[in-house]
């Protein structure tokens, strides 16, 4: 018979998740399973559960894709990790290997690309079935807890700020200081980048700013890019917007330097609008960023792992799964919540 284990399971878009039983996958060749410890709980799920996006999940499934854990089974032909190895099941779940761009190592834009907790289930789950070709290698002494925030979260955000092309001593302004932009400020920080942090909510800014952040601005009820101009002499050479808001976009463009970057990250459901006149006249760069590659992966770890990066984490049970999701999307949540399996 087969064993089952407990899942947090997203069965109707804009329905609360419901914990039930699921049967505990078995490996096939080539595949591996991991015994979840942590896993951290991203904006992203709470897009997928409401079916955000134009590419929908498969209903039923098993959202969360920042799952930490240890493998307790490999399938046939698997040579790259072993039982007992700490490994992160991420969004990049696997990639065909061989196209365009899994060639020239941008496996993130694979056409054939699967996500973690979208298209496959994902850590919601005491057990998750992944491709040891693209799990995350946990170095030793970071915790699983510690881990769950940066296989997403913190790879994310390390990742846009390099797609900033920003240089040591410039400004990077990064939107939104919740999950993601709590350890975009770190990563920039360490990157010795001049930072600007930008929410609608004081308490994270005053969070962003213990952080390291040099310059704060509340974007509720003031125009940031006009503060930012006065502050900088001209605004940011780098903008990393995260924030789930698409009024955040519009105020991001307007924040870029002349000549400088624009990353998008968040993603809201919708379309915002551009000045073109400005973004051309200004010679303006807006270009999305997507996760990272592996290699961003081990780079954003290694940070983390040398205690450079620490993701700031309030642990919960599975059982929360849907109070956490409420309070995510009212901006309750401080940093990042990691749902920890010991707790169940
Ligand atoms: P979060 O809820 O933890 O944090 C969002 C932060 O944005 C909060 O601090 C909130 O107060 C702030 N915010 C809301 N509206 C704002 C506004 N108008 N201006 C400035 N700040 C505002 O969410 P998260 O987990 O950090 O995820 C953020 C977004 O990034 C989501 O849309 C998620 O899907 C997306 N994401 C994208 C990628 C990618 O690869 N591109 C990866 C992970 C997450
Ligand atoms: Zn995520
Ligand atoms: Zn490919």
């Amino acid at each position: 018979m087969t064993q089952k284990m407990h899942a947090a399971v997203v069965e109707q878009f804009g329905k609360p998740l419901l914990l039930r039983e699921w049967d505990i996958p078995s490996p096939g060749a080539g595949q591996i399973l991991v015994k979840t410890e942590a896993c951290g709980v991203c904006h992203t799920d709470l897009h997928a559960a409401r079916g955000d996006w134009p590419l929908k999940p498969k209903l039923p499934f098993i959202p969360g894709h920042e799952g930490i854990g240890l493998v307790v089974a490999i399938g046939a032909g698997v040579t790259q990790v072993k039982e007992g190895d700490r490994v992160g099941v991420p969004w990049l779940y696997s990639a065909c290997g061989h196209c365009e761009y899994c060639l020239k190592a941008w496996e993130t834009v694979c056409a054939d690309a699967k996500f973690g907790g979208y298209t496959q289930n994902g850590g919601f789950a005491e057990y998750i079935l992944a491709d040891p070709n693209y799990v995350a290698h946990i170095p030793a002494g970071l915790s699983a807890k510690e881990a769950a925030p940066i296989i997403c979260a913190g790879v994310t955000t390390y990742k846009g700020i390099k797609e900033a092309g920003v240089h040591p001593g410039e400004w990077i302004a990064i939107s939104g200081a919740g999950g993601l932009g709590h350890l975009a400020v770190q990563y920039a920080k360490v990157m010795g980048l001049k930072v600007c942090a930008v929410d609608i909510d004081d308490g994270k800014l005053e969070h962003a700013k213990r952080l390291g952040a040099d310059l704060i601005i509340n974007a509720k009820n003031c125009e940031p890019a006009e503060i930012l101009k006065q502050e900088t002499g001209g605004g940011a050479h780098g903008v990393l917007i995260t924030a789930p808001s698409l009024s955040a976009f519009k105020q991001g463009v307007a924040m870029t330097r002349k000549l400088g970057t624009c990353v998008l990250v968040g993603l809201p459901p919708g379309e915002f609008p551009v000045p073109l006149f400005d973004v051309v006249a200004n010679c303006i760069t807006i270009r999305g960023s997507f996760v990272g590659t592996r290699q961003d992966m081990a780079e954003a770890l290694s940070f983390a792992a040398d205690g450079k990066v620490k993701a700031d984490i309030e642990l919960q049970p599975l059982s929360a799964i849907n109070q956490i999701f409420e309070r995510l999307e009212h901006g309750e949540v401080p940093s990042r919540v990691v749902i920890d399996f010991e707790k169940n």
